[in-house]
């Protein structure tokens, strides 16, 4: 399970945040993450409440946005999301062609932001 060492990283930066902007407690954690990244959000909540248990953070809610996936074709340069969550076969709806586009957005993984109290 990947998701424990996501949520190790994920502690580690909101640690660090909370210490540069003086948080002395953290409500709400938002994560954005595309629709290729392949953390599991309820694997990761699970992650986190266990790791973070008995420490500042324990309490804390994370809220997860998916950000949809959007490519832009090899041939026509439209931008398109497939319905189909499949990089391997995703036909440009504009033109057809099949193969090199471009992932512009559904890699990410990274907090948006912190909620807390000073
Ligand atoms: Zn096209």
């Amino acid at each position: 399970m990947h998701e424990m060492s996501i949520a190790g990283s994920l502690i580690r930066i909101v640690e660090s945040e909370m210490t540069a902007h003086g948080l002395r407690t953290v409500q709400r954690v938002k994560i954005r993450h595309g629709a290729l990244s392949t953390m599991v959000p309820e694997a990761l909540e699970f992650a986190f409440e266990i790791m973070t248990k008995g420490t500042l953070l324990e309490g804390a809610v994370l809220d997860f946005e998916k950000v949809p996936l959007t490519m832009s074709c090899s041939a026509c340069k439209a931008t398109f999301s497939p319905e189909v969550q499949n990089l391997h076969f995703a036909p440009c709806p504009t033109c057809g062609e099949e193969f090199g586009h471009m992932v512009l957005m559904g890699k990410e993984l990274h907090i948006e932001h912190i909620e807390g109290d000073t």
